[in-house]
């Protein structure tokens, strides 16, 4: 097993300036380790960096991340930075495998020759494809259907290398829907461009933005609307912490879903955002979104087991209204409440 230092870790955020990177950094904060961003900006928000320093680099710039392992003396390593729109994926896939894979390249490159060995992985459920049976879990085969889910899909195949090749010691954390954002409001939902159900639903409702697409309404689900697994991202933020404790205290490659097991459909999220804001939802009900599975919802079990990990928001009034305050007026993200 790695030995580390008596002093509180230091561990490299990669996208750290970025949704849910920012929330982990003020989690590993609150935890007593010390995190270190690293983040070119390209998606992430240099205001978000409030907890650690912030480093800036790109990720496929290997000399760059030696010099900051060895500088900011390094011990372990949480990596966000990653493209992650399906979408755009499907129409740009060099610049995803470029982005995500040669990131993931590089970043291993680097922690090999300076002997960092812990790595936590954002990975995702999109690594699983159109699901054989619900709810999903780790024993399902992986198939992703889509270049995003492909490039999370290589990483994870990549770390179970490097973890025979030269003992990396790592996490493979898999998402559902990340939602919310911090309930004390200092950190945001902020995406660039926005194309996420909860932002653009509560944009609609305040005015903000223009009506919802419903993309699709003719799903075998009860309201034929898609269902989602939401898990608040202050939940999410947390389970790297934990994540990484479990590394540090020797546990094996983990590889773990992170959802809370409840579905939630689009007509859901929309009642939910019409109770909060205490708007309507205007939308338009519109054709299917390609790739978009009628249902994904995790099996949280092994995660339960293997990190004593439980969602603490599971009321979806909760998750939308901790993300509600900074959809309420331009610019997005100005929050309502101070
Ligand atoms: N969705 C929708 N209208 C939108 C954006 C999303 O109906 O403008 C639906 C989408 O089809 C999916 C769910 O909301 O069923 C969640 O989509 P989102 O893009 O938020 O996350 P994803 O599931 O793609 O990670």
């Amino acid at each position: 097993m790695t030995q580390f230092p008596s002093r509180p870790a230091r561990v490299l955020v990669t996208g750290g300036a970025g949704y849910i990177g920012s929330h982990c950094c003020k989690a590993l904060s609150r935890a007593g380790m010390v995190p270190v961003v690293y983040d070119n900006l390209s998606r992430g928000h240099a205001d978000a960096v409030r907890w650690g320093a912030f480093m800036k680099g790109d990720l496929r710039d290997r000399a760059r991340l030696v010099q900051v392992l060895r500088d900011e003396r390094i011990d372990a390593v949480i990596h966000f930075a990653a493209f992650a729109y399906v979408g755009e994926s499907v129409h740009e896939p060099q610049m995803y495998y470029d982005n995500n894979v040669g990131g993931m390249i590089a970043l291993l490159g680097a922690m090999q020759e300076m002997g960092v060995k812990t790595l936590v992985f954002s990975s995702s459920c999109a690594t699983y494809g159109v699901p054989t049976h619900m709810p999903i879990d780790e024993t399902m085969a992986q198939a992703p259907i889509n270049p995003y889910g492909r490039s999370k899909l290589i990483c994870e195949w990549m770390m179970e290398d490097a973890a025979t090749a030269w003992g990396l010691s790592y996490a493979a954390l898999r998402y559902f829907n990340a939602a919310g954002s911090d309930p004390e409001f200092e950190l945001s939902e902020r995406h660039d461009p926005e194309t996420h159900l909860i932002p653009l639903a509560l944009m609609a409702a305040e005015g903000t933005g223009a009506p919802l697409q419903v993309f699709g309404t003719d799903y075998p689900t009860p309201d034929g609307t898609c269902v989602r697994d939401y898990i608040h991202v202050g939940d999410l933020a947390r389970a790297h912490v934990l994540a990484l404790d479990a590394l540090r205290a020797g546990a094996g490659p983990l590889k773990l879903n992170l959802g809370t097991g409840k579905g939630t459909s689009v007509q859901e999220i929309l009642d939910a955002v019409e109770r909060v804001t205490g708007h309507a939802v205007p939308h338009i009900d519109s054709p299917r979104r390609a790739g978009d599975p009628p249902e994904l919802v995790a099996n949280p079990a092994r995660a339960r087991e293997a990190l004593g990990f439980e969602a603490q928001w599971t009321n979806i009034d909760e998750i939308v209204g901790h993300a509600a305050p900074w959809f309420a007026e331009r610019p997005v993200g100005a929050p309502k409440v101070a």
